[in-house]
């Protein structure tokens, strides 16, 4: 099992606070409320967060200054931080994004704006801890438990292949290119052909057994994944008792 994200929510408002960290907690995070800065610089010096959810207006030191002086921490200076805010001049936001910020959201905001927002930087920054679910027809992909099932029942898929299926998952019904998958799957620096795509399709396709049939090939354009699987064949079978 991986470890749930941890996001630290710095935020001196304890209703807000809490009602973040209860939405985290339901989403597959796990949050830790601080109130002021110096409680927040605590806690990153004893957990390193995956993401900061900051306020900007705290007692004592502002969100403002404590981003500023975190991206200046060899330590910290990489961990996105979404800066949390009642304002909503232009000015504020240029000044919460030069401090450092990653992202900006203004108060009050739905939770799910705010889930989308912490995965977004977590995908820019740490892809592999971002934590989703993906379902397509009767297959379902669960990116933080590294699980594939197919009518509840758990399908054994190889890294690459589960990279795959990941992404096509999450993109279905369009044709991808080998071309567009390698970059997507294995990163645009490395040298890999076009063929090994093919490989690790027929890998995928074996290991979702009766889905595999979701994953199709478009001759002369690529692949792409469709819930409407093709239609079985043994459908004669199973009358027979
Ligand atoms: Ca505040």
């Amino acid at each position: 099992m991986r470890k749930l994200p941890r996001v630290l929510v710095v935020e001196d408002e304890s209703a807000i606070a809490e009602l973040i960290a209860v939405n985290l907690r339901h989403n597959g995070f796990a949050p830790t409320v601080v109130y002021d800065g110096e409680a927040a610089q605590r806690e990153v010096d004893a957990i390193l967060p995956d993401v900061i959810l900051l306020d900007w207006m705290l007692p004592g030191e502002s969100g403002v200054a404590l981003a500023k002086r975190w991206r200046q921490q060899e330590r910290i200076k990489t961990v996105p931080i979404i800066m949390l805010t009642a304002r909503t001049e232009e000015s504020d936001k240029v000044q919460g994004l030069d401090a450092g910020a990653d992202d900006y959201i203004t108060k009050p905001f739905s939770t799910q704006e705010l889930l989308a927002r912490i995965r977004a930087v977590l995908r820019r920054r740490a892809p592999e801890i971002v934590n989703d679910t993906v379902q397509l027809g009767d297959l379902s992909l669960d990116a933080s438990t590294y699980r594939v099932m197919l009518n509840g029942s758990e399908l054994k898929v190889g890294p690459t292949e589960f990279k795959l299926l990941h992404y096509l998952m999450k993109h279905p019904e369009r044709v991808h290119t080998r071309g567009s998958l390698l970059d997507r799957i294995w990163g645009d620096h490395v040298f890999i052909e076009e063929r090994t795509v093919d490989v690790h399709v027929k890998r995928l396709r074996e290991s979702l057994g009766l889905a595999g049939a979701m994953i199709e090939t478009v001759r002369g354009a690529g692949y792409r994944i469709t819930s409407q699987a093709a239609p079985s064949k043994a459908k004669g079978d199973t009358a027979a008792a």
